[in-house]
């Protein structure tokens, strides 16, 4: 029999896969299911369109059968299958698929840098097969084909004997080499476990035999191997029921089934769109900062699926910088199985999804304020600064979104207040929201620019995080009163005391003033009788954008 040739550009995938550069090789499960569920859709669909073709629920499933003996793992469905013709095509050619496009953005980078995430088809086959026989039936009544390939060389492609409509893709799984094992591509409970990983949504069941063992029949304690099938998909993902149907515990085992955090999520929030993007989604707010989060190391993203098919485990761009602290997925049937890193950050469809995620995720935080406020704060605690590195990144952009969830201990109340609390509560007189900046609380008690503040019965907001200050000059003013250091000159209190009696101060002591400008030489740019002091003699004050605290910090960061 002739051995035709693969397409030029299909023998170059080929070639990567056979060369496996793709660290993650388990992926060609994923493969091989997706694509049996996708003929069974196919089929489904011909069903549900079709009055001549009964659709009966329980003869569509995918199974996955490992013969170690053999050294074959064979992936059966009951979909669509494959006319000679659609072998021919479909398996010949990888093109339409987009994985060569990806395949051809990256070759200029280093080959292992390639992210084995993205769909890369049914030629992931080769990756832990030497042998790929795919034997297939279609719908319609025509014969059975049997197509082949021991990988570069091509194919063949010949008649043959099959009795049921679907498709079944056999691999000969590679030996073992000297750096890599195959083997646990025959394991079943290996299998079962990259199932569970990758394919758990899939909707139509994946079978597997799994050998058990029981007592024999007529013996106490004898026992007998034998075969069961089981379904190893659960098939309705928890984002695709009813918010209803679901408990928070039923929530909280899916943050630990997934490995989003070691802690216990503090909220949940469960997401269905269906208009002009589809998607679902469970996103967490985790109790605890991750270990590593204020670290290099720590990779923000979501778990990205397409229709059910895991297709990236931390896709970054679902969420912004500062929300870069929640977990969970997306799931959306919008996207393609078949999607680079490069083609989703130019998405439209994932661009929507991410501003839709980021509008809920600051929603639930408001209400999360407003309704659990000791919830919020142990929050705040947590992932506050990360909120504030926010507002003062790309030029206080987001202020918008965030400026409503930040928080700031109060001279008045003790605690931490928003500022929106802190504008119900000024005096009418009030012109700015009054800040001092310092290490600690009781530090900033004690600052003697505070003092004419809290004498006028004004409430100050403790700055003690490095960020503040920055943060709160982006932001510059908040339900039109601006922000006003306490150690700034002018502090826009009217004053009590006259202006003569402050011009004669000044005039008493003009040549103490002079000689300490003097001595404190260019340390100080003047020395002035001051009118805000009440117990302490003497303070600092700063007339320009940068206080003595944000100075502090300017000069302890590395240049
Ligand atoms: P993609 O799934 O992105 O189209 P693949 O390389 O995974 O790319 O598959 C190529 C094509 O081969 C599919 O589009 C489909 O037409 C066909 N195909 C693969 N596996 C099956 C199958 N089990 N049943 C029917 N058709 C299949
Ligand atoms: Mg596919």
């Amino acid at each position: 029999m002739a051995v035709k040739e693969f397409k030029a550009e299909s023998k170059r995938l080929l070639d990567m896969m056979i060369n496996s550069i793709y660290t993650q090789k388990e992926i060609f499960l994923r493969e091989l299911i997706s694509n049996a569920s996708d003929a069974i859709d196919k089929i489904y669909y011909k069903a549900l369109t079709d009055d001549n073709l009964a659709f009966d629920k329980d003869s569509y499933f995918v199974k996955v059968t490992a013969d170690k003996a053999n050294r074959t793992l064979t992936i059966t469905d009951t979909g669509i299958g494959m006319t000679q013709e659609d072998l021919e095509n479909n398996l010949g050619v990888i093109a339409k698929s987009g994985s060569l496009a990806f395949k051809k953005e990256n070759e200029s980078k280093d080959g292992h840098d390639i992210i084995g995430q993205f769909g890369v088809g049914f030629y992931s086959a080769f990756m832990v097969a030497d042998v790929v026989t795919v034997i297939s039936k279609p719908l319609g009544g025509e014969g059975a084909f049997k197509w082949e390939s021991h990988g570069a060389e091509g194919y063949t492609i010949e008649p043959f004997e099959k009795d049921t409509v679907g498709t079944e893709v056999i691999l000969k799984i590679k030996e073992n080499t000297e750096d890599e094992s195959y083997d646990e591509y025959l394991e079943e409970y290996r299998l079962k476990a990259i199932i569970k990983k990758y394919s758990d949504f899939i909707r139509y069941p994946i079978k597997m035999e799994i050998s058990s063992q029981r007592v024999k029949e007529g013996t106490e304690n004898e026992f007998e191997a034998y075969q069961e099938e089981q379904t190893v998909n659960s098939m309705v993902p928890i984002w695709r029921k009813n918010k209803s149907e679901l408990t928070p515990e039923d929530y909280e085992k899916f943050y630990m089934e997934k490995h989003y955090g070691f802690d216990k999520p503090l909220k949940h929030i469960h997401i269905s769109v269906d208009g002009a993007v589809r998607y679902q989604a469970i996103l967490f707010i985790p109790e605890n900062i991750p270990f590593d989060y204020y670290s290099k190391e720590f990779e923000k993203g979501l778990e990205l699926y397409a229709n059910g098919v895991l297709i990236m485990n931390k896709c970054a761009d679902l969420l912004p910088d500062f929300f870069s602290f929640v977990k969970g997925m997306v799931d959306s049937e919008d996207l393609s199985l078949n999607i680079s890193r490069e083609m989703l950050q130019h998405d439209r469809q994932l661009k929507l999804i991410a501003k839709n995620i980021q509008s809920k995720i600051k929603s639930q935080l408001q209400s999360l304020l407003k309704d659990e406020r000791e919830q919020y704060e142990q929050f705040y605690k947590s992932f506050g600064r990360q909120l504030k590195f926010g507002v003062y990144n790309e030029y206080g952009r987001h202020k918008d979104v965030l400026q409503d969830l930040l928080m700031f201990y109060s001279s008045k109340e003790r605690k931490l207040v928003t500022l929106d609390e802190y504008i119900a509560r000024m005096p009418e007189d009030q012109k700015f929201i009054y800040y001092a900046s310092g290490e600690t609380n009781e530090r900033i008690d004690k600052l003697p620019q505070t003092e004419l503040v809290a004498d006028k019965g004004y409430e100050i907001l403790y700055f003690t995080d490095d960020i503040d200050e920055f943060a709160i000059k982006m932001i510059m003013s908040y339900k039109e009163k601006e922000f006003k250091s306490v150690s700034s000159g002018d502090l826009g209190i009217e004053e009590d005391k006259d202006q003569d009696q402050s011009d004669s101060d000044e005039n008493d002591n003009k040549e103490l003033f002079e000689s300490m400008k003097e001595i404190l030489a260019d340390k100080v740019s003047s020395v002035k009788a001051s009118k805000r002091l009440r117990t302490h003699p003497v303070c600092f004050s700063t007339d320009g954008e940068v206080t003595i605290e944000m100075e502090k910090i300017l000069k302890a960061m590395p240049n």
